[in-house]
This record gives C-alpha cells, structure tokens and sequence, in this order.
C-alpha cells in the first residue's frame, strides 16, 4: 500500500508568495502528461503489486488540465497502483477554475472540467488563501471572495461532501478583524476540511523580494500567535478536531494523504519536484525541472535505467539522467523524522514504537530531553505518547529541536 502524489506543475499565473514548482507554459501539457504516465508506470515496475490507498493530485494547479488529461492521469494510476473501493482521492482546485467551468454548464458545454473533475475525486481542496479581496488581489490571487464562496456552493450542489479550504493567516494587511472574518465566512460555508499556514516569505518569491527592499513586513510574533489561538478556539467551537498542527476536520474526514506522511507509510510522488519515501529507509526525489523531466520520462524508459535505491551516507546518489536523486536514510536522520512527525498530530509520539524502532537509549533520550518541557507545560506525557500541549502548537519547532539528535 503506498499513498500516490501526482504534481501538476502548470498555473494560470504566479502568486507572489508561493514557492512550489509551476509554470505558466500552457504549450508542454500534453507532452507532460504523456512523460507523468511513463514515470507511474516505470515505478510500478520497480514496486509491482503495490496498491494507493490515497491519491492526491496537487500542484500548481490540477485544474488547469483538461478532463481529458485528468482522466488518463488517474486511469494510469488506477491500472498500476490499483486503488481500494475507499481509496481517497483528492484533487486541488482553484475557485477561478469552478466559476469558469460552472459558467461553462451554463452554456452547456458538455466537456466540463467542473464535472468530470468532481466525479473521478471523493475530496476536492480548495485554495483560498483569504476572503479579503483587497489582500487576494496584492496576493495576486486571480478569484475574489465572492468566487471562492460560490465556488464552494458549486461544489456541495453538485453532491460534494468532502470539501477542504486552505487559508493563510498573517498576511500583509491581514488585521485581527479581517482574520476573524476569514474564519467567520470558512466555518459558514459547510466544509468539512480546513489547512491554515501562517504566511512564510519563501526566498526567491516576489513576497520575499518586497520585504528585502521594506516594501511588506512580516506579521508581527504577537499578531500571529493570536491569530492562531483564534483559529484554534473558532475551530473547535465548530466541531473541528485539531488534528495535526495546520489542519482541523469535521471527526471522520481527517486527510488520509496527508496523515500517512505524518505516520511514515511509504508514498511515490510523481511529477518534477516530487518526493517519494519507500517506507523503509530510502527517499528519493525528482529534480524541479520541467524540460529534463518531459526529456528523460517522455521516451518511455525501461525498468532499470533510473534504480531509486539510495545512495551512501557521502551525499545523495543523483541518476546518470540527472533527473532523479535518492538518499539512504541513517537511524539518527529516521528517529528525527518520527519524532518531529509524531509530535506534528494530535496523537503525538508513540514512545512504546519509538523505543520498538530505535532502543531503550532513544527512548531514556527523548524522555530525559522532554523533562523540562514536561515541567513548563509545552509536552504531555500520558498513555505512552508524548504529545505537544496547545501553548506549544506555536513554537512547536523550538520544542521538537530540543528533542531530536544532532
Ligand atoms: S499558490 Fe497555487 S495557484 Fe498560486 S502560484 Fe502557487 S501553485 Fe500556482
């Protein structure tokens, strides 16, 4: 069983705060969807038998691809990472997208990206980022609020129940007020889902340029904490668990995908960018180069030419094709990541598996390394788990620092 990542790098336009791997180039979809059905099929040569209990395809945007194209991305899946009867699959969308196909029924054209796109997920994700029209349009974002909220509707008249909204908080602009409208607006449309980050400023990114050149400043500490505690206390009072530090759920529509990253289950991404995890100790990853990737992956190549094995403890092993790296990871690098993602959820670290996987000495480290923590009230320490307490959710990373090995 293996959760299945398929990156769609193409967007209408560039906000000015993201940094994932997309381009606007609308001419290499075909070619790109062609090389991304070679990468699954060659990877499912390497790892037969393995079925997607989740699919997640991201980006970028999923919905500037035709249904056509859509269509035979998961079809590939579907014949080589055969998926189970409740398999999860999730597809983003960008509201701009849902208005332009629900204009398109309107005119009754019958190939809709809106319809074909709904039937082959069971959770749709939206990218919303804010509700405030001002900061949309600095963000660059192409819908404004009213979009995104009858992008929603559109989806729950069309018989979704599975519907998940990004937000971002501590953004240019973004007062407590405007904050708290966000979450007013989120928590009346019915979703069942909600991710919010607090804004990062991604070197590289126009966002990180303005604040280079003091054109933006970023949020203040004391903002950003309140603005998250408020984000905490609207979400339980409407009934969503805090399950993982960013993201809250109605009870039974926690992301699969995302909750086996946070548990160590093996993933393949495909796609430049993508990461993939074995499961065991190997990660490997593809490089974020659109040309090289459509180049290596668009001749079809056969099982053996690109081995994701792993490479020694010198540095990660690069294919002789340069699209492709992979890293053996050492214990210490696989106890790290156990912790930090055990103490991402609301379940927290199972210290009875900790010390299974890693030995007693681990375990009297972490213990001894939380005593302190323990005792100001960041960690809890109950039923065998260790686990962050609320008033550490924001300084999570000092926390899990502390407790990891150099
Ligand atoms: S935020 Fe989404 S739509 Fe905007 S540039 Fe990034 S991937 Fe594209």
């Amino acid at each position: 069983m293996a959760g299945i990542y398929v990156h769609i790098p193409f967007c209408r336009s560039r906000c000015i705060y993201c940094d994932f791997f997309s381009t606007t180039d609308e001419e290499k979809r075909d070619a790109y969807v062609s090389a991304l059905c070679n990468e699954i099929r060659f990877t499912a040569q390497t790892y037969p038998h393995t079925r997607a209990h989740t699919i997640y395809i991201g980006g970028g945007t999923p919905s500037q691809l035709s249904p056509t194209q859509l269509a035979r991305i998961l079809s590939t899946i579907e014949e080589h990472f055969p998926p189970f009867p409740d398999t999860e699959i999730t597809i983003e969308m960008n509201p701009d997208d849902i208005e332009e196909d629900v204009k398109c029924r309107m005119e009754d054209v019958k190939c809709s990206m809106f319809n074909v796109q709904w039937s082959m997920a069971n959770r749709l994700s939206l990218g919303i980022q804010t509700f405030d029209d001002q900061i949309l349009r600095f963000l660059r974002r192409r819908n404004d609020s009213a979009t995104a909220v009858k992008a929603v509707r559109s989806l729950q008249d069309a018989g979704i129940k599975n519907i998940s909204i990004d937000l971002i908080y501590g953004l240019p602009g973004q007062t407590m007020e405007v904050w708290q409208r966000d979450l007013d607006i989120a928590f009346s449309l019915g979703i069942q889902h909600l991710s919010a980050y607090a804004l990062s400023f991604e070197e590289g990114t126009p966002l990180w340029q303005m604040r280079e050149q003091g054109r933006v400043a970023e949020a203040d500490e004391a903002l950003s904490v309140a603005m998250y505690e408020a984000l905490c206390d609207r979400a339980e009072a409407a009934g969503f668990r805090h399950y993982e530090i960013s993201n809250f759920a109605l009870p039974g529509f926690e992301s699969r995908h995302n909750s086996s990253y946070w548990s160590g289950k093996p993933y393949f991404g495909f796609g430049p960018g993508a990461h993939s995890y074995d499961g065991d100790r190997t990660r490997w990853s593809n490089r974020p180069d659109l040309g090289e990737y459509i180049k290596f992956w668009g001749k079809s190549p056969s099982a053996g030419v690109l081995h994701p094995t792993g490479g020694d403890r010198e540095g990660p092993q690069c294919s002789m094709f340069n699209v492709q790296c992979s890293i053996n990871l050492t214990l210490s690098e696989l106890y790290n990541e156990f912790v930090m993602c055990g103490l991402r959820t609301c379940e927290g670290v199972d210290l009875n598996e900790l010390e299974a996987r890693f030995g007693q000495s681990r375990l009297e480290y972490i213990l001894r390394m939380a005593a302190p923590h323990i005792a100001d009230g960041r960690l809890l320490q109950s039923e065998g788990r260790l686990r962050l307490t609320r008033q550490a959710l924001m300084v999570s990373d000092d926390v899990m620092s502390d407790l990891m090995v150099i």
